[in-house]
């Protein structure tokens, strides 16, 4: 098994650097201010190339989330059925998917949730990513 290889994958590179190193980064625009999610070269906005990488808290509430009871290739690694998790994050108006880890109790639309990163197998790779638990 292997790690997927990060820093060869365009404008997202700093994200999956960042997951694999523990910590949630997202890019903000330093001509206007905007956040980017998915990540780009230019401001669609202002036009700036300029973007700076911040850091972020792994907290949000879920957006919208499914259950998934029957495999697709590629996720051999995952227990039947597991939870997928749209999160809108509490510091930046940016959602993230992830798994849901732990109890479910509480699960549902608008539920605060916290996360870490981890690696997650897909196929033969593993790749960073995000958990999520439910508060
Ligand atoms: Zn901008």
């Amino acid at each position: 098994m292997a790690r997927m290889v990060t820093g060869q994958l365009g404008a997202e590179g700093p994200y999956w650097d960042g997951l694999a190193k523990g910590r949630l980064v997202l890019p903000r625009c330093n001509g206007c201010g905007k956040w980017h999610w998915p990540a780009v070269w230019r401001c669609g906005d202002c036009g700036s190339w300029d973007h700076e990488w911040v850091e972020q808290p792994l907290a949000g509430t879920i957006f919208a989330w499914t259950r998934t009871h029957h495999r697709f290739a590629g996720t051999e690694g995952l227990a039947l059925p597991y939870v997928t998790a749209l999160v809108l994050l509490d510091a930046v108006p940016i959602r993230l998917n992830g798994l849901i880890e732990g109890s479910e109790e509480h699960l549902g639309i608008g539920a605060p949730v916290t996360g870490r990163t981890t690696f997650t197998q897909f196929g033969k790779d593993e790749i960073p990513s995000i958990r999520w638990m439910l508060a």
